[in-house]
């Protein structure tokens, strides 16, 4: 196979492999030889390691926040009120709405309830290792199964991990760092054949940038009616509020009662409920960070295409783009540009995940991956 053909056909498998730009496209996309972008434009270092949405929270979500500042100096009383519009928002009830600060909070509340000494946490690699930390703190064995070739939950091998000994199985969908999609039919038949009592996380953070298709739905959306699933929820992504930490999960109102002792009590932030509230009325500003991600992802797919780069397709705000230099390299030449990228994550080391960012973040992106030299590239 001749170089330029193997830079596209890689592991993740051809089909997922944006179709090639045309010839005519290429100058264009190449053509912003040494040009750096505006200082104005972008954020120094640019973050492209952390899957945030760069555009920014709500107006109504920062106006809400000002509000609230002069009323610092007391504990925070809307909690409720959030749990509830929540529940308004996914047609659940409030008692089966748990808050968190992040959904970090939520993955750390089920692994203390359900990771003991003794017990086994059943997950995916690569994913998202957060939960697996936890299980670690708690001295718990983590089963890691590989995703499948489609780089989906390889289910019927997490399946054969499940036994008696497991306290909790995480799904994270879509998963990070692939950016992938497991199909809800198997989901469905994965739930139904697992052994009853072992509870499972269903980690929908980038639940909002999935384009709408027969085989994503959210399980808060389509519950299973089993009782054991929690699925957790960020306001950190598409609504841009990494910063101010708040999250929350969806469950049964049993499962939310059996968490809620484990949560940081009294530890809801007054200022994130209230952006959270604000940015929940604000449709029109995830409609346009789902659209400013989809645009700017696709244009990623054309640099990518024009530079004959393997890119793996995505449903999520970041994506795995194929090296050819070792990812150490990589990264360090890029931080060196003030530009931070991953980070790591195991088995995927001919990879590097990239958050998509800003338009002029993203053309200084491709102006320091073309100074590394890329042999082929213009073939
Ligand atoms: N779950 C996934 C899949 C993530 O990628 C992240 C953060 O990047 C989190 C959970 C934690 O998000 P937060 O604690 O900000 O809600």
């Amino acid at each position: 196979m001749d170089t330029t053909r193997r830079r596209l056909v890689f592991g993740i498998g051809a089909g997922t492999v944006a179709a090639a730009a045309a010839p005519s496209f290429a100058a264009g996309y190449l053509d912003f030889g040494s040009q750096l972008a505006s200082e104005k434009e972008v954020d120094r270092p640019i973050r492209l390691d952390r899957n945030e949405n760069p555009y920014g929270p709500s107006p109504l979500a920062i106006a809400a926040m000002r509000d609230g500042l002069e009323s610092a100096n007391r504990y925070p009383d809307s909690s409720k009120a959030l749990r509830e519009k929540i529940a308004r928002h996914h047609r659940v009830k409030a008692e089966q709405v748990l808050l968190g600060c992040g959904s970090s909070e939520i993955l750390k509340i089920t692994a203390d309830a359900f990771l003991k000494p003794g017990k086994k946490l059943v997950m995916a690699t690569p994913s998202f290792p957060l939960l697996s930390f936890y299980a670690g703190n708690n001295g718990v064995e983590v089963a890691e199964v590989p995703l499948a070739g489609d780089r989906s939950h390889d289910l019927p091998a997490m399946l054969a991990k499940a036994d008696s000994s497991t306290g909790l199985v995480y799904i994270c969908n879509p998963n990070n760092p692939t950016g992938t999609v497991t199909a809800r039919p198997a989901i469905d038949e994965f739930l139904r054949r697992l052994p009853g009592g072992i509870p499972v996380v269903i980690d929908e953070a980038y639940h909002d940038y999935v384009t709408p298709s027969a085989s994503y739905v959210s399980l808060i959306d389509r519950p299973a009616g089993d009782g054991r699933t929690i699925v957790a929820r960020t306001f950190s992504k598409i609504y841009a509020l990494a910063g101010v930490r708040i999250g929350y999960a969806v469950a049964s109102a049993e499962m939310a009662e059996k968490l809620w002792p484990f949560s940081l009590q009294f530890a809801e932030n007054a200022l994130a409920i209230k952006a959270a509230m604000a940015a929940l009325d604000d449709t029109a500003h995830v409609r346009q960070s789902v659209q400013r991600n989809n645009d700017q992802r696709q244009e990623f797919f054309n640099h990518a295409n024009v530079r004959m780069a393997g890119v793996s397709d995505s449903q999520t705000n970041f994506v795995l783009l194929q090296l050819d230099h070792p990812i150490d390299e990589v990264m360090s030449h890029f931080r060196k540009n003030n530009v931070l990228l991953g980070p790591r994550f195991p088995g995927i080391d001919g990879f590097v995940r990239v958050s998509i960012g800003r338009p002029a973040e993203m053309k200084e992106f491709w102006r320091v991956w073309d100074m590394l030299p890329h042999e082929d590239m213009h073939k």
